[in-house]
């Protein structure tokens, strides 16, 4: 199927075109004919997959056609909801690149930042508005926006919003908009409560789902080293020494985690940047820049911050934590391989973050290969390492007698290297807690 099969207006056309998209992605051919009909969506699908724009083309197709623009130039007409400020500035660009053409503006609002620009660009008036749910209700209750010509409403990452505290001013939002509007609710998970708050928000609905194991399985390489706490650091610089030419998303569970994480790549001369919720709203828009841009190489960033990042040619995804909730690993891997490229998605785990483990393959319904041999083997990560796994679960699996030996000559070599440098540099450090 190509985008012009789906009947979309010139204009889009010429600007998806302009994107080098050529085909829609499944959650696009899906979705796409459903909302070009009118009809109320519900999305069970994750960023990486197309979702912008299996959303947003629709909206600008309708709003180009349908629409007079003279009635009702530039009031909002389309309201997208999302959690973060990463992810609303991310589909604000994605509106200006699809809907080029239209004559369409958009604009995004999010908190952490003055208000007052923000305010400037509504007065001017706009067509979609892309906002975060706290300073959209501060600038809703401050009269500054109107929802009386609204026609479309997208409840994006609603899971995350949900986790995030914002249900109550999801809420009071959707209570302000009329109640003739196409709605659109997209979620990774559906958990009770975003069952629930779905049937709140959605008329009559169509449902689209894109499991998160055909993301995973179908275009992310993915690998697990068992390794100690102490030894993550030097796994981590030993990794990115190996590849300092690719551009490298490392996940940490905590804010200061990835603080520590960005000092320790620091004494290894290896510069990094982390993003998480206590920087500012400038140093996380900076560094976030120039990792896109290719000038900064290693972004350490925490779940909240880093979600929906879409960088174009990430090579490789790290977790240096295994996340504790499993759907959050398919976020994480899903920064790399997006759309129709190809990624690499390696974790670290230690002995407390078995279960972890166990619970994503459960979810993702696939072992994630085992890496077997590092340079940072120790007595916990070698347990972990060792063949000693279920019945013939991998076909990678060392098998090989001969190879196994000289893995044992390496592994006792480097058994002592690292005893040495975990002297040098991670004394004590294995069991204090992050
Ligand atoms: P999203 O899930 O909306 O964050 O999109 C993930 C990535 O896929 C973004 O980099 C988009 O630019 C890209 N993308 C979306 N749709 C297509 C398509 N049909 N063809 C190629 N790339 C696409």
């Amino acid at each position: 199927m190509t985008f012009k099969e789906l009947g979309l207006a010139e204009p889009i056309l010429k600007a998806l075109k302009e994107e080098n998209y050529t085909n829609p992605t499944p959650i696009q051919e899906q979705s796409i004919p459903i909302l070009l009909q009118g009809k109320d969506l519900l999305g069970v699908a994750q960023t990486g997959t197309g979702k912008t724009a299996a959303f947003g083309i629709p909206i600008l197709h309708h709003l180009y056609q349908g629409i007079s623009l003279r009635q009702n130039k530039r009031k909002v007409k389309a309201l997208i909801v999302t959690p973060t400020r990463e992810l609303a500035i991310q589909i604000g660009e994605s509106f200006t690149a699809y809907g080029k053409y239209t004559g369409l503006k958009n604009t995004v609002i999010f908190g952490g930042v003055k208000q007052a620009k923000q305010v400037n660009e509504l007065r001017a008036g706009v067509d979609i508005l892309i906002a975060t749910p706290g300073r959209l209700l501060d600038l809703m209750n401050q009269g500054f926006i109107s929802f009386r010509d609204l026609k479309f409403v997208v409840l994006d990452e609603a899971d995350q919003m949900l986790d995030m505290g914002f249900i109550h001013d999801i809420k009071k939002i959707i209570a302000k908009l009329p109640p003739k509007r196409q709605s659109l609710f997209f979620s990774a998970t559906m958990p009770k409560t975003i069952v629930e708050l779905s049937r709140k928000i959605l008329g009559d609905f169509e449902r689209v789902t894109i499991k998160p194991r055909q993301a995973t399985a179908e275009k992310v390489e993915q690998g697990v080293y068992f390794v100690s706490k102490a030894n993550k650091t030097n796994l981590l610089v030993y990794l990115l020494e190996k590849r300092p030419n690719d551009s490298v998303l490392v996940f940490s569970r905590t804010k200061h985690g990835a603080n520590k994480i960005v000092k320790k790549l620091g004494q290894a001369n290896i510069s990094s940047a982390a993003i998480h919720g206590n920087k500012s709203q400038t140093a996380r828009q900076k560094a976030l820049g120039a990792f896109k841009d290719g000038a900064l190489k290693v972004l350490v960033a925490t779940d909240i911050a880093a979600r929906g990042i879409d960088v174009d040619d990430l090579a490789l995804v790290i977790n240096f934590d295994l996340p504790n909730v499993s759907e959050t690993y398919v976020h994480r891997i899903g920064r790399t391989g997006r759309a129709n490229a190809s990624g690499i998605a390696l974790s670290f785990c230690m002995a407390e973050e078995r279960p972890y483990l166990r619970d994503i393959e459960k979810l993702i319904n696939q072992q994630v290969p085992r890496l077997g041999e590092h340079p940072f083997m120790d007595e916990l990560s070698e347990q972990e390492t060792t063949p000693r796994r279920p019945t013939g679960r991998s076909k990678n699996s060392n098998s090989n007698k001969s190879s196994n030996s000289s893995r044992n000559s390496n592994r006792n070599r480097n058994r002592n290297r690292n005893r040495n440098k975990n002297r040098n540099t991670n004394s004590g450090s294995s069991t204090k807690k992050d």
